[in-house]
């Protein structure tokens, strides 16, 4: 396991971090509390912290909440607090602020490993169950929740600078699919337009049945329009086969630019109306929902131009 050791006394954790590797661990050793946060803030792939209470500029304790929070935000981290004293108060403490286990230095070799195996059977199963909770099971893609979460996430954080769009899309007849070559050939093409989706830039994610959405960050409303023209001529283009033959599929778009202060449901909303006028226009186009910035609402490509149509959104 990638594990980061906090521990003041330089001799403590040269020793610890020589008793880890022989078990076959990768260490990062701190002897600075500062040092070992932004450690495990920056590298998403440290799977156990083990810290000392008495480090410098950071606490242990400190430590210890912090590394609780980044595993609560979806990153499970192992937390093992280390004190030379087996003292009541200091394990309720270390446990109250967020570690998952306790031991005394200096650690005995045995015993030590035995507690990081015990760490490993835990965070496999906190990160299968944190799969299973966001990723869709047939096309492996975010799914509804996940996909809420990174729009809020990053909305908030932007607010408007840089901008945000989202592209909402469905295929269209997909029951004629389903009725047609059946339920399995229908999957076939739901995992291959995730495949169409996976080559195109943003953050993708199923929302359920046949409906899909990606997330530009960055991204205005006439770049995202552009984006969606092309992911829906990709879409288009490709020839999916299945055992008895291939088929084609055409989907439509709508695009909608996230307004300051405005929720990801609203935003959401409003791709989703613009979807639904792609629908209601014949299908197989996008449709974006109309600009913040009306400076942008002109498109430069005529062509491009015919194929849009922007609809007025009160919301
Ligand atoms: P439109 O162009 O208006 O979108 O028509 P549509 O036929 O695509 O829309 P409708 O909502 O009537 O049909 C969606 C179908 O998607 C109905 C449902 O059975 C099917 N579906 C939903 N989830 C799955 C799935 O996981 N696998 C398969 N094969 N079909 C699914
Ligand atoms: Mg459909
Ligand atoms: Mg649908």
């Amino acid at each position: 396991m990638r594990i980061v050791l906090a521990e003041p006394s330089r001799i403590g954790l040269r020793l610890m971090k020589k008793m880890l590797e022989e078990d076959g661990h990768q260490v990062m050793p701190f002897d600075d509390g500062a040092a070992a946060l932004e450690c495990i803030r920056g590298d998403e792939e440290v799977d156990v912290l083990m810290t000392s209470f008495e480090v410098p500029n950071v606490s242990g304790l400190e430590l210890c909440w912090e590394a609780r929070l980044i595993a609560n935000a979806r990153r499970p981290i192992h937390v093992i607090a280390m004190s030379s004293t087996h003292d009541r108060e200091r394990l309720i403490e270390a446990l109250d602020s967020g570690a998952d286990d306790f031991i005394t230095k200096p650690p005995v070799a045995a015993e030590l490993y035995a507690r990081l195996r015990a760490a490993e059977r835990m965070t496999r199963a906190s990160r299968e169950l944190l799969r299973m909770a966001t990723i869709d099971a047939l096309t492996e893609l975010p799914n509804r929740r996940a996909f809420f979460e990174r729009a809020g996430e990053t909305a908030l954080r932007r607010e408007g600078s840089p901008p945000v769009s989202v592209l909402m899309f469905d295929i269209d007849h997909f029951k004629r699919v389903n009725d047609t070559f059946g339920h399995d050939v229908g999957d076939v093409v739901l995992k291959d337009v995730a495949q169409a989706l996976r080559q195109r830039p943003g953050y993708p994610g199923r929302l359920g049945g046949e409906e899909f959405a990606v997330l530009l960050d960055g991204w205005d409303l006439l770049d995202a329009q552009r984006e969606a023209e092309r992911l829906r001529q990709a879409v288009q283009d490709r020839r999916i086969d299945w055992d008895g033959g291939a088929l084609s599929v055409t989907v439509s778009i709508g695009v909608a630019e996230h307004r300051p202060g405005q929720s990801v449901d609203q935003l959401l909303k409003q791709a989703d109306i613009a979807l639904y006028a792609a629908k209601t226009g014949g299908r197989n186009r996008v449709v974006a929902a109309q600009s913040s910035r009306p400076e942008e609402q002109e498109l430069s490509d005529e062509g491009f131009a015919e194929a849009m149509q922007t609809i007025y959104l009160a919301c």
